[in-house]
C-alpha cells in the first residue's frame, strides 16, 4: 500500500565533498543511500531514513547533513502532525504501533525544576582534587542499630550487602534485545568501575560468567534463563514486576531473533517466539511476592540480597511498603521515561508517573513507616547527567540505573527504531553483520568514561556543598529546592521553592 506519509528526514550530501566511496550505504541498515552506477552517484530514500546518523558519523568526508523535514501541517494544537501521522501509519497497517526507547512526551521533567545547593560563608566548600571524597554505596537491607562488644567488634548481623564505587549502575537489557557485544561492554565496564550490570530478563550467556562479581541476573515473568548456577552467579537477584517503558505489559522477543545462542542462554527452542507474560503468573498478592523472594534468598543461601523491580505507578508508595514487608532487600523503582527495545506507544506515552515523584513519594512512605532502613531504592527511567544522580540521591534514591545513557555512551542517538531490529549502530539487534559494529574493548572503555566524569562531577557537586561522602547527601532534601513548581508539586517532592 502505498503511504501517505512525508519523509520524517531530509538528507543532504554535500556533491563537492562527496567522495561516492559507498560507506553510508553500506553503514545505513534501514536501506536509505543507494549507489546508482549508471550516474555514478549516490542517492537517497529519505523515505527509509530513522534519523540515527550513522551514515553522518562515518562519511569520511562529513558530506552529509540529516535535517527534519521541514514540511509543515496547518497550525492545529489538537491535531498535532504525531496524531496525524500515527493514524496514517495504523491506516496502512491495521496494527498496534510499536516504538523503542523511551516515552518524548512533554510531561514535566522534574530534575530540571529542582536546584542542588552549595556552601558559600558558613560550612565551607570542600575541594576534591585536595581532599578524599566519598561515593561508595552499600546497597541491601540495614539493621535498625548496631551493637559493639567491649572490644568494639561488631555483634549485630548485618544482612547481605553489595558495595558500589560508584552509585550508577546499569539497567537490565537482556541478551536478545541487545546483542551480547553490549552486554559484554557493560559488563567489563562495571567491572572496572566497580558497580553492577543487569542481565535483564534474558538468562546469563556463559562467556560472562567471568564477570559474575559485578552481575545482577534478574528473574521475570518468562523465567527465561533461571537455573540455580544463574542465581548462584550473581551479587544481586532481581525480580522484575515491571518495567518504566511499559507499565502493565509484558514482552516479546520475536522467534527471528532467537538465534542458537539466544535460546541457548534463554534455555527456550531456537526460532520460538519469546513472550514474557504481563504479569508473574504465580504472584497475585504481597504474600505470594514474599514467597518468591525467599524461595530465591533459600536457594542461594541468604547471602544475596534480592531486588524488586516495578514500573513508577500512581499507587508506588503503598507498593513498596508492601514489598519491603515482603522482604525485598531493594526496591528498584522505573519511571515514565524509561526505555525498552520494543514496547507499544500508546502504552509508552501514557501510562505511569515521572520517576522524581515516586521516588520522593516512596521514600518518603517509608520513612513514616519506620521501614526506610529494610531495604534500598534504586531509581530508573531517563537518569541523563550526574546532576540528576545527585538530585536523586538527595531526593531519598541510594543508586540510579542508567540504560538510555548507557546505550548512547555506545553510540546510540536515540532515533527510536529499536523495535525494528535494524540498529544502525549495532546495539539493539541481533543482525551478525550489525552487531559486530559494537567492540567490546571500546565500548567497555566509553562506558567506563562515562562512569568516571559522572563520578568527577558528583565529587565536584558533593565538595560544593560542603558533603565529603555521598551518605551525607541520601534523602537530605534540605540541599534540594524548587523552581518553577507548583505547592502541590513540592509537597509530594517535599522540597522548598527556591528563596526559601
Ligand atoms: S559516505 Fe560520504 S563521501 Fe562516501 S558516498 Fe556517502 S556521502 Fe559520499
Ligand atoms: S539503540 Fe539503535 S535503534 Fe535503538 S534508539 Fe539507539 S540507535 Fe536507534
Amino acid at each position: 500500500m502505498k503511504t501517505y506519509l512525508p519523509s520524517k528526514f531530509i538528507v543532504e550530501r554535500n556533491p563537492e565533498r562527496c567522495i561516492r566511496c559507498q560507506v553510508c550505504v553500506n553503514q545505513c541498515s534501514f536501506g536509505t543511500h543507494c549507489y546508482d552506477a549508471a550516474e555514478d552517484k549516490i542517492r537517497s530514500n529519505e523515505e527509509n531514513c530513522a534519523g540515527c546518523h550513522r551514515c553522518a558519523t562515518f562519511c569520511p568526508t562529513r558530506a552529509i547533513t540529516i535535517r527534519k523535514n521541514p514540511m509543515e501541517y496547518r497550525d492545529n494544537l489538537n491535531w498535532r502532525p504525531e496524531y496525524i501521522e500515527d493514524i496514517i501509519k495504523q491506516a496502512e497497517t491495521g496494527g498496534m504501533l510499536l516504538t523503542g526507547m523511551g516515552n518524548d512526551k512533554g510531561y514535566r521533567i522534574y530534575w530540571d525544576h529542582m536546584v542542588l545547593n552549595a556552601s558559600q560563608v558558613t560550612n565551607p566548600s570542600i575541594d576534591p582534587l585536595r581532599e578524599p571524597m566519598e561515593l561508595v554505596t552499600y546497597l541491601g537491607a540495614k539493621p535498625e542499630s548496631v551493637e559493639l562488644d567491649a572490644n568494639g567488634e561488631l555483634v549485630t548481623v548485618i544482612p547481605p550487602q553489595v558495595k558500589l564505587e560508584v552509585p550508577v549502575m546499569f539497567s537490565a537489557m537482556s541478551y536478545g534485545a541487545v546483542s551480547l557485544n553490549v552486554q559484554e561492554s557493560l559488563a567489563r565496564a562495571a567491572t572496572e568501575t566497580g558497580t553492577l550490570w543487569n542481565t535483564g530478563e534474558g538468562g546469563l550467556h556463559s562467556k560472562l560468567y567471568q564477570y559474575a562479581g559485578n552481575t545482577i541476573v534478574q528473574v521475570a515473568s518468562g523465567r527465561f534463563g533461571v537455573h540455580q548456577e544463574y542465581l548462584d552467579a550473581a551479587q544481586i537477584l532481581e525480580i522484575k514486576i515491571g518495567q518504566g517503558a511499559k507499565p502493565g505489559i509484558g514482552g516479546h522477543l520475536p522467534g527471528e531473533k532467537v538465534s542458537a545462542d539466544v535460546s541457548r542462554t534463554r534455555m527456550i527452542p531456537q526460532g520460538s517466539d519469546a513472550i514474557s507474560p504481563a504479569p508473574q503468573h504465580d504472584i497475585y498478592s504481597i504474600e505470594d511476592l514474599s514467597q518468591l523472594v525467599y524461595a530465591l534468598k533459600e536457594a542461594t543461601g541468604y547471602a544475596k540480597p534480592v531486588s524488586v523491580k516495578i514500573a513508577a505507578v500512581h499507587n508506588s508508595a503503598a507498593i513498596a511498603s508492601g514489598m519491603v514487608r515482603a522482604g525485598a532487600d531493594i526496591i528498584v523503582l522505573d519511571g515514565l521515561r524509561g526505555a525498552t527495545g520494543a514496547a507499544p506507544k500508546v502504552i509508552r506515552d501514557n501510562v505511569g508517573i515521572p520517576i522524581e515523584m515516586a521516588l520522593a513519594a516512596v521514600d518518603s512512605r517509608l520513612r513514616q513507616e519506620g521501614i526506610r532502613n529494610r531495604a534500598s531504592l534504586v531509581i530508573a527511567g531517563g537518569i541523563r547527567s550526574s546532576g540528576d544522580v545527585a538530585k536523586a540521591i538527595a531526593l531519598g534514591a541510594d543508586a540510579v540505573y542508567i540504560g538510555t545513557a548507557a546505550l548512547i555512551a555506545l553510540g546510540c542517538h536515540v532515533c527510536q527504531q529499536c523495535h525494528t531490529g535494524k540498529c544502525a549502530w549495532g546495539i539493539c539487534t541481533s543482525d551478525p553483520a550489525l552487531t559486530k559494529r559494537i567492540n567490546p574493548d571500546i565500548g567497555a572503555r566509553r562506558l567506563a568514561n562515562l562512569l568516571r566524569s559522572w563520578s568527577l562531577e558528583i565529587k565536584d557537586m558533593l565538595g560544593g556543598m560542603g558533603i565529603n561522602a555521598l551518605e551525607s547527601l541520601r534523602g537530605n532534601r534540605l540541599n534540594l529546592r524548587g523552581v518553577g513548581l507548583s505547592d502541590t508539586e513540592l509537597a509530594i517532592l517535599d522540597i522548598k521553592a527556591a528563596g526559601n
